[in-house]
């Protein structure tokens, strides 16, 4: 260990044992009983926190009828007053900050410092901002209206983020959610749940339905249901999308991708390293935008490299509640096997960092370089902890090698020369590009991605856009006529 642990998991344990460490659905604004359940395990210790149920097609069809109830009377609501609930639900956030980040570190393995400094408070954010767009839309976007009911399938690297991104938007523009959390980390949305009924959410605005892709599969094919929000993989994304074709529902995809990091000969490089290991290493590399292709200009790539492997032999693996730690846990063994088998099966030079790894549910951060651009991790998201790296010698090539995947969320740009940057990021297809910074996200700005990344904006105006529809009801030409 490399300092003390955070005692205030007490906190965590307290709630857990309240609820007897097993939890039912919140549907209709409380808990159901539990059903068929299953493990929620701290990935760092192996231990399980809790268990909690797997949502059959009968919990989906309730958590529906209670949200088709609620959402005529949510809608009526001035923006005013919704703006009310998202601004509770946002100082309830923030005032149970350290109990909210204990639980996400605990359930995902993430380190406490990046859940407390970084996850928190971009999900209180994300409810503040909401809470503005709630009292702006009607003024602002008037003859729209709400979809109705939204159901939300979040992935479990950024657990309670995910539920702000679908949550927040939703309600703010007056629909109701049905939410599937994922499998491996369901915790904080089930406290959550527990914070809207301290906020006095009107009963059947927010359900929240665990269990795994079944449960969300039984969520998207509900007839109920006016909008699907996905976060995850881009093959359920696929699976999602052929689903919902044709039933009229309403879609946004926030899917997986191969972010370039983009170092050219002029850069910062002691700067382009710390960003690079933010880009790769932050959230150990379970990061759906993680900058986890280095294209590095041919000059400097022996310097960049050197000083690369030097900081990632000071990075430190381990207990996730330690503050020191800089890479925590893999969310489950299942992901470690595949992190491991696609390491493994690589042709590559393999780089492995100098540091002490604990037994367990942990991999070392990796680089792993002279891979040719077709090969498999070039290509592929390996959603752990390894950076591939290749070198590039002309911008022209840095563009070809950056876009030669299939898909399109975020890159980044490391160089000095503004006129550069400038001329680079235009073509690069993606949905965000950095330059000279790395995962920079504002609830303000929209974020998702083209190609196979998905398509949909979460976050700013075009994210609520999202969660609404215009109503015509005159007909413009006439009017101008008349
Ligand atoms: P996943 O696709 O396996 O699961 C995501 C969610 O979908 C889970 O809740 C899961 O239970 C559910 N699910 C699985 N099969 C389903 C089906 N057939 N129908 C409906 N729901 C189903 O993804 P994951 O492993 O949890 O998350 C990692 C992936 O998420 C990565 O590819 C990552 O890039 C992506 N991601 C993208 C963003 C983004 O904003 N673009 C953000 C975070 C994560």
């Amino acid at each position: 260990s490399y300092g003390p642990a955070l005692e205030a998991n007490s906190e965590a344990l307290d709630w857990l044992a309240r609820h007897d460490h097993s939890f039912g659905h919140f549907i209709d604004g409380s808990f159901t009983a539990p059903e068929a359940l299953f493990d929620s395990r701290n990935p760092a210790t192996g231990k399980v926190l809790a268990q909690v149920s797997q949502g059959s097609t009968a919990s989906i069809d309730a958590a529906v009828a209670a949200a088709r109830r609620a959402q005529p009377k949510w809608a009526r609501l001035s923006g005013h007053k919704r703006a009310q609930y998202l601004y509770a639900l946002a100082r309830l956030v923030q005032k149970h900050a350290r109990l909210l980040a204990v639980l996400e570190t605990m359930d995902n393995g993430k380190p406490i410092r990046e859940s407390r400094d970084i996850d928190l408070p971009l999900v209180a954010r994300h409810f503040y901002y909401h809470a503005g767009l709630a009292q702006l839309a009607p003024a602002e976007l008037p003859g729209m209206e709400p979809l109705g009911v939204c159901g939300a399938v979040i992935p479990w690297n950024f657990p309670l983020l995910m539920l702000a991104w679908k949550v927040a938007p939703a309600l703010a523009a007056g629909n109701t959610v049905v939410l599937k959390p994922a499998e491996y980390t369901p915790l904080t949305a089930l406290l959550f749940a527990d914070l809207s009924r301290e906020a006095g959410l009107p009963r059947g605005v927010l359900n929240i339905v665990t269990g795994d892709g079944d449960t969300g599969a039984a969520l998207v094919a509900h007839p109920g249901v006016d909008k699907i929000a996905f976060t995850g993989s881009t093959a359920v994304g696929k699976a999602i999308r052929r689903a919902t074709a044709g039933t009229g529902k309403a879609l946004t995809l926030e899917l997986g991708g191969k972010s370039p990091y983009i170092v050219f000969d002029d850069a910062d490089l002691d700067s382009a390293v710390e960003g690079l290991v933010d880009a790769i290493w932050f959230n150990g590399g379970q990061v759906c935008c993680a900058g986890s292709r280095l294209l590095v200009q041919e000059g400097v790539a022996d310097r960049f490299h050197t000083k690369l492997k030097r900081r990632m032999d000071g990075l430190r693996i381990g207990d996730p509640l330690d503050k020191c730690i800089d890479v925590g846990a893999v969310v489950d063994p299942v992901q470690l096997a595949t992190i491991t088998r696609l390491v493994d099966a690589s042709e590559g030079d393999k780089y492995t960092a100098d540091t002490p790894v604990p037994e367990g549910c942990f991999y070392p951060p990796t680089l792993i370089t002279g891979l040719s651009a077709a090969s498999p991790l070039m290509q592929e998201e390996i959603f752990g902890p390894v950076l591939v790296s290749m070198t590039f010698r002309t911008p022209a090539e840095a563009v070809e090698l950056a876009n030669n995947t299939r898909y399109g969320l975020a890159a980044t740009v490391w160089t000095e020369n503004v006129n550069l940057a400038l001329d680079i990021a235009p073509k690069l297809r993606a949905g965000v590009v950095w330059v000279n910074g790395t995962n920079m996200f504002d609830a303000a700005a929209g974020f998702g991605g083209v190609r196979e990344s998905g398509f949909g904006r979460e976050g700013g105006w075009e994210g609520l856009h999202a969660y609404l529809r215009p109503k015509g009801k005159t007909n413009p030409l006439k009017a101008v006529a008349a």
